[in-house]
């Protein structure tokens, strides 16, 4: 049996399963088992009302779960397969188990790219429930080693492909019944990117609606100090556009953004376990990508 078969198999079994996508590592888990969600929600700690996404095949796989309007469409087509969660009215039929969905009303959907994500939802044959793979509060996974650290003992299979290519987490896009389009959360696909089919997006105002946007979300154990030009003393410096200092890392020497969000939380996690009790951070630029970095950068400076 093949390693994709074997975990499709832990799926089918209601177990738990380490994957990647060019995003970072999910945990996953089959949709539309209530059960297996709740282990889910055991095993990453999480609050309860923090819907997950449901990991789909393909945009007629995605339109069994919802019902989406001609612009949430042309979102799927032009940004699916990838970096992309649409969120859309959940149809009454959905396979997807109430739960996954917090008992909205609303569903997230994805399509990724990465070859093994895609081969697991294939094998698989149903929608995969799959948050971030890490413990809740703490950075999102980006190796399999670091998924395995936070998760390991709760899990049936681990697929490692090496660091998640992108690094941060899917841009979410919710698109309502009318059509109306809001960004929920920044992502690789850009604002920017999204705006050419959507027009204008309005920003979510951080309520219930977007729970992934709770405050201390994506949180190290250090503090962070954000838009430091330069440590001080006892600091650990997170450099941008600049080589890595003595007690430092750098997201970035040539200051690339791309570079800088692959990096992130690998180095997050890096200068945590150095045990600094501040990790002072670099101005990093807000266009393109740079606006989810900062977003990220500023949950995990939120106070907790
Ligand atoms: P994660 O799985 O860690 O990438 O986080 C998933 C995030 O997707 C959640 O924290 C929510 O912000 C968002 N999400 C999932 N489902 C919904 C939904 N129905 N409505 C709004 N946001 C959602
Ligand atoms: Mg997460």
């Amino acid at each position: 049996m093949s390693e994709i078969e074997r975990a499709a198999e832990v799926l089918r079994t209601g177990g738990l399963v380490i994957f990647p996508t060019e995003t970072v590592y999910g945990v996953g888990c089959d949709a539309t088992n209530a059960e297996a969600v709740a282990r889910l929600y055991a095993a990453k700690g999480r609050p309860q009302f923090n819907p997950l996404i449901a990991h789909v095949a393909d945009l007629a796989a995605a339109e069994r779960e919802a019902r989406l309007h001609p612009t949430a469409r042309a979102l799927a087509e032009r940004f699916w397969p990838g970096p992309l969660s649409i969120v859309a009215t959940r149809r009454a039929d959905s396979s997807v188990a109430e739960l996954a969905c917090a008992g909205l009303t609303t569903i997230a959907l994805r399509v990724p790219w990465h070859p093994t994500a895609r081969a697991l939802i294939a094998a698989f044959g149903k929608p995969i429930a799959a948050p971030s793979a890490n413990r809740s509060g703490r950075v999102s996974a980006t190796t399999a080693a670091y998924a395995i650290e936070d998760l390991g003992s709760d899990v049936g299979a681990v697929l490692d492909a090496g660091t998640s290519p992108i690094g941060l987490e899917s841009t979410i896009v919710s698109v309502g019944d009318k059509g109306a389009a809001t960004l929920l959360r920044s992502g690789a696909i850009t604002r920017e990117q999204i705006e050419t089919v959507t027009g204008p997006l309005a920003t979510a105002g951080g309520s219930i609606e977007a729970p992934g946007m709770l405050q201390s979300h994506y949180a190290p154990r250090a503090h962070l100090r954000l838009d430091a030009d330069t440590p001080r003393a006892g600091e650990a410096y997170l450099a941008f556009g600049a080589p890595a200092p003595a007690d430092g890392l750098t997201l970035s020497a040539s200051g690339d953004l791309v570079e800088a969000a692959a990096n992130l939380y690998a180095h997050l996690r890096a200068l945590d376990a150095t045990g600094a009790p501040v990790i002072a951070v670099a101005p990093i630029p807000a266009h393109g990508i740079g606006e989810a970095i900062r977003d990220r950068l500023a949950r995990a400076a939120a106070p907790r």
